[in-house]
């Protein structure tokens, strides 16, 4: 740990010269203090649900406004992407009736597709977010879009709040950009028609696993059977990067994947170099990418996704050994 520590003045560059970009996630005011203890380039996912989560009623819209704009400001100039508000399936909460209990929560009414037709919780939403970042850039993200219109809608329910807030003379943010999750695999059917659309993209592979294998990511009895580091997983995940590329899209890791050590070289190895993690791993994930020759790591990955082994997480392992990462 103390290793690690020294890390936190030290930028996450490969031994062949590639800046990796490494974020942290965070969901309460005082995890914002983990961008000072670990020197991480920003927070890449702040799940903005948690402060309804903790609370017994709807938290109204200043003191969502309260709390973002503190962040913003602990953040200083390092980017904050908020997600919106990702609640429902089995993140209920007792102040927001549904009308019937659902078998599939996950798979339910949730996110955005709540967000969308209950909408004046996201206004409020909107609104806060956009008083508190006046004068700054605001990153917006919105998780479980599962077809291309759902973010289209998002948006322009965002672009109305701030069209309504000129006119009643609030100050904006100087520039506002927006992104989608990508946890439903349907929305990868369609990128072409949603990047161009974006101004970023991340992969939250927490939900994209367990629907990709379609395995309840809660049940412990399928917990070792699906690896991150399955072919199924790293091919699905190298098809997004050249399109995202193309399209000058951002494209970043959010779910725990990117958070373990081995996981997150190979996804560098596929080309994804923007992770946002848990704080405790960024030393970690700092230490590996200081260690790593990305080119003949990328040269490494292409065999393995071309020919997969069956124990993909062995042979990255000794890989990783062998290279002294
Ligand atoms: C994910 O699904 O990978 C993700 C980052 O979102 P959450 O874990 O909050 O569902
Ligand atoms: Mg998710």
């Amino acid at each position: 740990r103390a290793a690690f520590a020294s890390l936190r003045n030290e930028l996450p560059v490969t031994k062949d010269g590639h800046r990796v970009t490494v974020m942290v996630n965070a969901g309460l005011r005082d995890d914002v203090a983990a961008l000072d203890l670990t020197g991480a380039d920003g927070i890449g996912l702040f799940r903005t649900e948690f402060q309804f989560l903790i609370s017994s009623t709807l938290p109204a819209r200043e003191r969502q406004q309260r709390l973002y704009r503190d962040v913003l400001e602990t953040a200083g100039e390092r980017p904050v992407i908020f997600r919106t508000v990702d609640i429902g399936g089995d993140k209920a909460l007792p102040y927001l009736s549904k009308d019937e209990d659902e078998e599939n929560p996950a798979m339910g009414w949730r996110a955005l597709r709540l967000a969308l037709e209950r909408p004046g919780l996201m206004k409020a939403q909107a609104r806060a977010l956009l008083e508190a970042a006046a004068g700054r850039t605001l990153n917006v993200m919105f998780p479980m879009v599962s077809e291309p219109w759902e973010f289209d809608e998002a948006r322009a329910l965002f672009e109305a709040q701030r069209a309504w807030l000129i006119r009643r003379g609030k100050m904006m943010p100087a520039a506002i950009r927006y992104g989608a999750m990508l946890e439903v695999p349907a929305l990868a059917e369609q990128l072409d028609l949603l990047l161009p659309k974006l101004d970023f993209l991340s992969v939250g592979t927490n939900d994209l696993t367990q629907f990709l294998f379609a395995a309840d990511r809660a049940n412990p009895k399928l917990a070792e059977r699906y690896d991150w580091l399955s072919a199924a997983i790293l091919r699905f995940l190298r098809r997004l990067v050249e399109p995202c590329r193309a399209a000058g899209v951002q494209l970043g890791v959010c779910g725990e994947m990117g958070g373990r050590t081995l996981e997150a070289m190979a996804l560098i190895g596929l080309g994804i170099d923007r992770l946002s993690i848990t704080p405790a791993a960024v030393g970690p994930v700092k230490a590996m990418v200081r260690s790593l020759d990305r080119a003949a790591l990328i040269a490494k990955m292409e065999g393995l996704l071309a020919a997969p082994p069956r124990d993909m997480r062995a042979v990255l392992t000794a890989w990783a050994t062998e290279q002294g990462v």
